[in-house]
């Protein structure tokens, strides 16, 4: 299984099939942050991170042009890591508090970490086709997790949207009626892991006071519940 994984994890890294992501993700890489001039980019699709057992999965939405396309690594070296890093370790699901490298040293217990999109895309907004073209790594990536998958936390309407044809691909399992994105909102059906909304953690949200850090701790605790994780 973890094989599997790691074969997926490399297979994303290379993947070139969305032409204006590509180029994005590229002329970022070249140009850089002025704060971050002297660092190599890794301007490439960042694949999931964490174990490859994991009974809880965070989605997010894409890596952040000079944050996972910085550092390769999905919410490593950006703000919303920051936020979601030091609520996973309050949560004791993280051994450390930041996410700063690659090679940081970070590791998360019983919970894998990806995008619906794995490139950074302009302004964060990925299109339908590009979110389409994605797709089917998110639910190999999800195939892969089955044995051990209980909760699925989606950071954002976006992740929300793209859980439902990953849980028809990879369970057969789909909701009689659309469930609207909320935070706290938990949708739970046989034979598929629970899904838990959660705002996301951008600067949008965690500096206007939409998302708390209490908030974010609620949530962990409702996912850990749900993973039958203490
Ligand atoms: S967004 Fe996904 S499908 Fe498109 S180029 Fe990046 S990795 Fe490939």
């Amino acid at each position: 299984m973890g094989d599997a994984l790691d074969r997926l994890d490399a297979e994303i890294t290379v993947c070139r099939r969305c032409p204006r992501l590509v180029a994005w993700r590229e002329e970022v890489a070249a140009t850089k942050r002025a704060a971050f001039r002297d660092e190599e980019y890794w301007g490439r699709p960042v694949p999931g991170f964490g174990p490859h057992r994991a009974p809880i999965a965070i989605l997010g939405l894409a890596p952040a042009a000079h944050g996972g396309n910085r550092t390769g690594r999905i919410f490593t070296g950006d703000r919303s890591g920051d936020v979601l890093f030091a609520a996973l370790h309050r949560a004791g699901l993280a051994n450390q508090p930041t996410s700063t490298s690659s090679d940081d040293g970070l590791t998360l217990r019983g919970t894998r970490i990806f995008a619906a999109v794995r490139c950074a895309p302009p302004d964060n907004k990925p299109t339908p086709a590009e979110r389409d073209n994605c797709a089917p790594f998110l639910h190999r990536e999800m195939r892969e997790l089955v044995p051990d998958l209980r909760v699925v936390v989606a950071l954002g309407a976006f992740a929300w949207a793209a859980f439902w044809p990953a849980a028809r691909a990879v369970y057969g399992v789909a909701p009689a009626r659309k469930v609207p994105f909320g935070h706290g909102t938990l949708w739970r059906a046989d034979g598929a892991p629970a899904l838990l909304g959660c705002y996301h953690v951008s600067q949008q949200n965690t500096f206007t006071g939409r998302l708390t850090p209490g908030m974010l701790d609620e949530v962990f605790a409702r996912a850990k519940e749900l993973a039958g994780l203490s």
